[in-house]
């Protein structure tokens, strides 16, 4: 039995101003491509992982493909198309034919002129294989997902946000194509669209209204004998008619009925979904109130590159240099220029620069940093401890923490969120012997941080992943949709 395997995600932010070309995608998404997934994924808590796990179980011969994911802008044309070149290439080298393909898609992803990428490469995939090969594929909660996705592939969804679920997501996408070869023929899928807009910022599941949410789908989908159920946050960030909100249901008898069941109760809640959204002096003056022992943790979850957002605002950092806070860290802010001007000096001299704003007039100008002191440099690589891809190489670049005041900075090159204490740890910071811990991210940082810091307490500054949906002007998603139109309704 030889099955393809992959992972290609894409999640547009269509508000960001920048359109992203192919070799940006590339070094934005840690490509990866052929049989060094097998190594670098094997065991670890990814789609990959889950997918090698059950594969490796049941003796399929598997063939890897891409690995690949960036939150980012909007793809350019070219390099949408490019991307879908190599994957089409990697179907067409296995000889002999495969049997079957499982393959993890975003379900946000975006480009020029294509506005459901992932419908865009299942068509594609569909007219190599034909009709009947079951092409399985688990899917990110923040996916817009769509109808047409559901027509031409077996769909899975993972369930938490913090996304620490993504291997047992790829074990049963794996399982379910295994068992369709084997019987010949694939579960159906069926998709229902909510009208609703779910803010990232919204979306953590380890708290009401997700705590009685899902334990309620997976008693329906058990009691039901149904493969999986899932409720899609959609990324509200992505401007387009397929934004929002949805329920898919995958089962081998017909999931319709239970789709829209699901779809109504979801509905009933759509009110429940309700983002804080504290400023960044709002957010410094809670946490210095704060009495929690240990370190507080602020999120600047507005600025999460997580979500397409640049990673170089300044807003939280503005207020935390004016404060001054003492035994205070930000790790990290993005800027290549500085790290390249921070280069030309050595550990222990002191220097001014200009430091982010580079990308985004909406999230805050440039700072000037003076008289900095450069505490440390690093390569920036590291394996990641974060439960939702422990094991996994991550970098944040060529980078440097340097001090000014009270407040220490981590400043990296490459673009990601803060996932765990690795940015950290990697320029000599523990950060148990802080008390003020400052980072781009909005929930996945959770993942880690939950456990260890005494408060979390999340920022939502101005930015192009704001929970405040009311200041985006939405041009494309469809109206009326809550929470922007009170009025919009469950269509029967
Ligand atoms: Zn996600």
């Amino acid at each position: 039995m030889k099955i393809l395997i992959g992972h290609f995600g894409h999640e547009a932010n269509t508000f960001s101003s920048r359109i992203l070309d192919f070799d940006e995608f590339k070094d934005y998404s840690d490509w990866l491509h052929g049989d060094v997934l097998k190594e670098i994924f094997l065991s670890t808590p990814t789609y990959l992982g889950g997918m090698l796990e059950v594969g490796n179980k049941y003796g399929v011969d598997l063939f890897a493909s891409i690995s690949a994911e960036a939150p980012a802008p909007l793809l350019s044309r070219e390099c949408a198309e490019s991307c879908l070149a190599e994957i089409l290439e990697d179907i067409r080298a296995v000889k002999g034919g495969l049997d079957g393909i499982c393959y993890m898609l975003h379900g946000a992803g975006c480009a020029e002129g294509i506005d459901d990428l992932e419908s865009y490469i299942l068509q594609s995939i569909r007219q190599e294989t034909g009709e009947k090969m079951p092409i399985c594929v688990p899917l990110d909660l923040h996916g817009n997902i769509t109808p047409e996705m559901a027509e031409l592939a077996t769909l899975f969804g993972i369930k938490q946000y913090p996304h620490i679920d993504c291997k047992e997501a790829g074990m049963l996408a794996m399982k379910t194509c295994i068992e369709s070869i084997e019987q010949g023929m694939s579960p159906q899928t069926t998709c229902i669209r909510l009208p609703l807009l779910l803010p990232c910022s919204a979306g953590y599941t380890f708290a009401e209204p997700f705590t009685s949410i899902q334990p309620y789908l997976d008693e329906y989908k058990n009691t039901h004998d149904l493969i999986d159920v899932t409720f899609f946050h959609g990324f509200p960030y992505c401007d387009r008619a397929i934004t929002g909100a949805s329920v898919v249901v995958t089962a081998w008898s017909d999931p319709a009925e239970h789709a829209k069941e699901l779809a109504d109760y979801i509905w009933q809640r759509h009110q429940d979904f309700q983002a804080d959204i504290l400023s960044a002096a709002e957010a410094l003056d809670r946490a210095e109130e704060s009495r929690a022992p240990g370190y507080i943790v602020i999120n600047e979850l507005s600025d999460n590159a997580g979500g397409g957002a640049p990673g170089d605002g300044t807003h939280l950092l503005r207020e935390l240099l004016a404060r001054d806070l003492p035994k205070s860290i930000f790790g990290y802010i993005y800027d290549k220029v500085a790290v390249n001007e921070i280069y030309k000096h050595k550990v222990g001299d002191r220097i001014s620069f200009y430091l982010g704003g580079n990308t985004e007039p909406l999230h805050g100008a440039p700072l000037y940093i003076k008289d900095a002191k450069i505490i440390n440099l690093s390569d920036g690589d590291h394996i990641s401890t974060s439960p939702i891809q422990a094991g996994v190489p991550h970098s944040i670049g060529r980078s440097a923490r340097v001090r000014t005041g009270n407040v220490e900075i981590i400043v990296g090159s490459k673009l990601t969120q803060t996932y765990d204490d690795r940015p950290f740890l990697i320029t000599g910071a523990d950060i148990e012997q802080y008390r003020f811990i400052c980072l781009k991210s909005a929930h996945h940082s959770r993942a880690y941080f939950d456990d260890r810091a005494g408060e979390i307490i999340a920022c939502d500054t101005p930015g192009i992943l704001s929970g405040n949906l009311s200041a985006f002007k939405y041009k494309y998603v469809p109206r009326p949709i809550y929470p922007l139109d009170e009025r919009a309704e469950l269509l029967p």
